[in-house]
Order: structure tokens, then C-alpha cells, then sequence
């Protein structure tokens, strides 16, 4: 206790209860808090983790589809350069001659490796500027087409991850790894191909090594939405047509449910560059974001390629594909990461936080109650130390070391000092006739009347069984006797009840004795002398008030 400061000592005991489990709840909940705030970063970063760690197999899957395109491209602009002068190229392009003008047709050597070339006729070509059969490249062109739908083949939409791969030329024709299975088929296809933005915008690319991203679109036949890679074929400055690869989005889902982190429980997304859904994987209880939160993750992506945001209580990562013209992201709800290990931690981390909580309220309710009754019991040890219990004025010993004080303070000023010893009339005869609860009654009763109307610095205290003293400071001797029979006239009027047909009363006798007239200030021999007069009054016949004498 000495060594608490000042301040604090001053403070009620329940209000320095009360601050210190404040502090201990602001302590354990600060620490508990930074606890919490490193397990979080703990689990924003595995979550980040294992998007990476997703992104880096989606990456190499459509990486090496990718390679393997721009190996065919560099081997495509070789054969364009070098056509092989064979007997069966020389008879494809006899056929060719007799085809072109066709509406629709199918180029097939009779040869147990070639693909067939699927061409459409010279009058489809007049009404678009960008396709054109130019006699000076259409020869080498057709055999470098020829010489590499033999390794088209190898193809396999089973295997690779892409579902198919084209080459699309601007002269009407186009060989793929899935050929059309009828003639009609050949010219829509074709008029599709040629129509798609991305194929278009390769007339005016200014690095002929570009790899272009379609975004998501709904495929022609019947495989579902898709993505497009395609790379243009350029010789000697000269844009021939391009190499394409289609990837389903049924594929794109199939591989990344293969490649699902078990530390991503949520949803993870794949988005295209215009942030359209290629591909999801949805937990059962995933739940949608609202449009406004949808539409700032959105901006936010647009932003930056790589990072995390809380939004409506789910935790989202994104990260942009190196190779891939989109994004992948994971979102994550509140309920998906706490079933997580690190989420559980997390969880029980509060749930402790909470019970400890709990436990320190109701030590602080306890002990404030504890300490509430200590300083009752105290406070009324310290009344009984200086007061009677019956009447409640001051005890003898109390009443004397203030009678002391009152003494001191009067001789320094100067001032008068009087005394009145008060003793009641044959008071063992009431106890006698009346009981002795009675007699308690009585002097309940006298006693109200002996402290009735004294000022702040007058005393009234119970010095015997039946006797009381007043001390009146700053008083005289006069004014002191008129105190002393207005109490005598005031007990003499009143009655007491013993029960409801009994009554009594009881007078008292007084003595009085001043400094001023003593001509000293001893608290002692003025007591003294107020008792002599006391007696006097007695011997005088009672009830009565002696001054003098
Ligand atoms: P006197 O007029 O001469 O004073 O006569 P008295 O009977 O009052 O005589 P005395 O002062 O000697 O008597 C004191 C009596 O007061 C003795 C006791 O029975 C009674 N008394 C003292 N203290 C108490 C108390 O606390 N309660 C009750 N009921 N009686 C008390
Ligand atoms: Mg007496
Ligand atoms: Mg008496």
C-alpha cells in the first residue's frame, strides 16, 4: 500500500479494484489481439501460398501447350521458307487447282499421315479485304500446310491440355487437329475463324512474336466456353495466317480441381483479362459477393496484379497469370478459414480470451463486493470506537479528547468555554417501576433532546450511565444556562410510552460551569465543577439547572 502514489491512495478501495482488472483486461486483450493479428498475417500468407503454388501448375500447364506452339510456329515459318519439292506435294497442288474454285472442299492425300487441308472457294474471298489467294506465296504456303498437318496429328485431345490446335491461313484454308467431319461444316468454320477479333487484329500487329489471349466466348461446335491462344505467321514480312489453340473451360476446371491447394476451402476463380469467369471451383458453402463489393474487388484487380482484400467478411486473393492473359483468385468466407488449422487457432485463441474475460468480471464483481463490506465493517468499527450505541453521541473517552481540542482551540481565541453536566432524576427508579428497556427508552430519548439544535463545534457526548456533558464553545456562562433549561423544560414536557395505556416521564438536573468565570481552561476541573453544580441541583430537589454556587 506505502507504495502506491498519492493519487491513487486517495481513490475509493472498489474504484482501485475496478482499474486494476482494467488493466489486466486492457493487458490480456492488447496481447491477445497482436496474437491474433500474427496468426492472421500467418494465414493471409498461406493463402497467398498456395494460390501461387495453384498458379504455378495452371501456369506450366498452359505453358507447355504454349511452347509446343510457338515451337510448331518457328518449325511452320521453316517449311514456309524451305517447301519440299515432293511427288506428293507437286499432286497436292494439282488438286488444289481443281478445288479452289469450290464453295467448300477437303484436301486429302492419299497418305496414312496427313491431315486433311479444308478449304473454302476463290469467290469467299473477294468480299474481305484481309484474305487473299496470292499466286506468288499460295504454293509454298499450301506444301508448308501440307508438311505440317503431319505433325498435327500428334495431336491428342485426350492428353494435351489444350482441345485443339489450328493453323488458319488468310488464303481460305485451314488445317486443325480435329478435322470437319463434313464439307458443309467447312465454310462456316472458316468464315467463324476469320471473324474473330483476335485473328483480325493480327493485319496490323506490329511484333509479329505476339501472343494473343481471347477472352472467354462460346465456342462454335460444341464444346462449351473457351479461351483462344493464337501467335501470327509471318515470312519475309509477310502475314500468312495463324496458329491458334482452343482450351475448353470443362478442361480448364477439370485441371484446376486436380490442382486444388487444401489450404484454399473457398472458391477459386479464373478470370480473362476482361475479367470475365473462365473457369471456378465453388466449395458448397461459398457464398457470392454483392455487386458493389464484386464491382471494387473488380477495380481493384484492374489495379494491381497482384493482392488481397476483406471484403463482406471473406478473405480474397488474386494473383495475374505470367503466361495467361487473366487472373486466378481465391475467396475465401470467415466460416472456410476457420476450419482451417490456423482459422481453429484463431478461434480458440478468442474463445480463451473470452473465458478469461469472463473470469476476471466476476473476480472484479467478488472482490469489489469483499472490499465493499471491509470498509462498511470497518466504518462502523470506527463509529463504535467514538460513539455510544444506544444514544449515539459521543463516548466517554471520544467525547473527552474532543472536549480536550474544543479547550485548546477556545484559549487560543481567547474565547468562553461552558460545560453542562446533565444527570437524570431517579433514574433507577424508572428502570425500577419501568424496566430496564424502558430506562434505555428514556435515555434514547434524552439524549435527542441533549443534542437537539447544538451548533457544529459544540460537543454532546454520554460520560456515565445516566449522565451526559455538553460543551459549548465560545459560550458563556448565561447563554449556557438558558441551553441548559430549555433541555431540562424540553425532557419535563415530554412523555414516555411504555405500551399503549402506560406512560411516564422523566426530569433532569444540571450544572453549569464556564471558563470565563473559572477564570481557567482545564477541561478536567471545568467538568468538575459543572458536576459539583450538578450535585447542587440535586440537593436543591431536582429538576432544575444550577449556574452558580
Ligand atoms: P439521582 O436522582 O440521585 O441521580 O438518582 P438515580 O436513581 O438516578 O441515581 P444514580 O444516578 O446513582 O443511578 C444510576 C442508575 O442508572 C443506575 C442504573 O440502574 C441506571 N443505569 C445506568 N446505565 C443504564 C443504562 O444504560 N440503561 C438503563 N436502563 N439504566 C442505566
Ligand atoms: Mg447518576
Ligand atoms: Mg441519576
Amino acid at each position: 500500500m506505502a507504495a502506491l502514489p498519492h493519487s491513487v491512495r486517495k481513490l475509493r478501495p472498489e474504484l482501485r479494484v475496478h482499474l486494476l482488472f482494467l488493466a489486466v483486461f486492457l493487458f490480456s486483450s492488447f496481447l491477445t489481439w497482436r496474437e491474433l493479428h500474427v496468426l492472421k498475417a500467418n494465414y493471409e500468407d498461406r493463402q497467398r501460398a498456395a494460390l501461387a503454388d495453384m498458379q504455378s501448375r495452371l501456369e506450366s500447364q498452359f505453358q507447355e501447350s504454349i511452347d509446343g506452339m510457338i515451337y510448331y510456329r518457328r518449325m511452320f515459318t521453316y517449311a514456309l521458307a524451305h517447301p519440299l519439292d515432293a511427288h506428293h506435294a507437286r499432286h497436292a497442288l494439282a488438286k488444289f487447282q481443281q478445288l479452289r474454285p469450290q464453295p467448300a472442299w477437303q484436301l486429302r492425300l492419299n497418305m496414312p499421315r496427313s491431315m486433311p487441308i479444308n478449304g473454302v472457294g476463290d469467290s469467299a474471298l473477294v468480299q474481305d479485304a484481309l484474305l487473299q489467294r496470292d499466286p506468288a506465296r499460295l504454293n509454298d504456303e499450301m506444301l508448308a500446310a501440307l508438311e505440317f498437318s503431319f505433325i498435327m496429328q500428334f495431336s491428342d485431345a485426350e492428353a494435351d491440355f489444350h482441345s485443339r490446335f489450328w493453323y488458319t491461313s488468310r488464303a481460305g484454308f485451314f488445317i486443325t487437329s480435329r478435322p470437319p467431319q463434313s464439307l458443309s461444316a467447312i465454310s462456316a468454320s472458316y468464315a467463324t475463324m476469320v471473324s474473330r477479333p483476335w485473328f483480325r487484329a493480327m493485319a496490323t500487329q506490329v511484333t509479329p512474336q505476339q501472343l494473343s489471349w481471347s477472352g472467354v466466348y462460346q465456342g462454335a461446335e460444341e464444346e462449351g466456353a473457351m479461351l483462344t491462344a493464337s501467335t501470327p505467321v509471318f515470312n519475309n514480312g509477310y502475314w500468312y495466317g495463324a496458329l491458334s489453340m482452343d482450351f475448353t473451360r470443362e478442361r480448364i476446371a477439370s485441371e484446376l480441381s486436380t490442382m486444388r491447394h487444401s489450404a484454399l476451402q473457398g472458391s477459386v476463380v479464373l478470370l480473362d483479362k476482361r475479367q470475365q469467369l473462365v473457369a471456378s471451383l465453388d466449395a458448397t458453402d461459398s457464398r457470392p459477393l454483392s455487386d458493389g463489393a464484386q464491382r471494387r474487388l473488380y477495380a481493384q484487380i484492374a489495379r494491381q496484379s497482384q493482392g488481397a482484400l476483406r471484403l463482406e467478411n471473406q478473405f480474397i486473393s488474386w494473383s495475374k497469370l505470367k503466361n495467361m492473359d487473366g487472373y486466378l483468385l481465391n475467396q475465401q468466407t470467415l466460416g472456410q478459414g476457420l476450419r482451417q488449422d490456423l482459422g481453429r487457432a484463431m478461434l480458440f485463441m478468442l474463445l480463451m480470451w473470452l473465458l478469461f474475460v469472463l473470469l476476471l468480471l466476476l473476480a472484479d464483481q467478488i472482490i469489489v463486493r469483499l472490499v465493499q463490506r471491509l470498509s462498511q465493517l470497518s466504518a462502523r468499527l470506527v463509529w463504535r470506537a467514538s460513539y455510544d450505541g444506544l444514544t449515539q453521541l459521543l463516548n466517554r473517552s471520544a467525547f473527552f479528547e474532543r472536549f480536550e481540542a474544543e479547550v485548546a482551540r477556545c484559549r487560543a481565541l481567547n474565547a468562553p468555554l461552558t460545560v453542562i453536566q446533565l444527570d437524570i432524576d431517579h433514574f433507577k427508579r424508572v428502570n425500577d417501576t419501568w424496566g430496564h428497556q424502558a430506562g434505555d427508552q428514556a435515555l434514547v430519548r434524552v439524549a435527542a433532546i441533549v443534542s437537539q439544535g447544538l451548533r457544529k463545534n459544540d460537543l454532546a457526548g454520554r460520560v456515565g450511565g445516566e449522565e451526559f456533558c455538553v460543551v459549548l464553545p465560545e459560550t458563556g456562562l448565561a447563554d449556557a444556562e438558558k441551553v441548559a433549561e430549555r433541555m431540562r423544560e424540553r425532557l419535563a414536557a415530554k412523555t414516555i410510552l411504555v405500551n399503549a395505556s402506560q406512560s411516564f416521564s422523566v426530569t433532569l438536573s444540571a450544572g453549569v460551569a464556564s471558563s470565563e468565570e473559572q477564570g481557567e481552561y482545564q477541561a478536567i476541573r471545568l467538568q468538575a465543577e459543572a458536576d459539583r453544580r450538578l450535585y447542587l441541583a440535586k440537593s436543591q430537589g431536582r429538576n432544575r439547572v444550577v449556574a452558580r454556587g
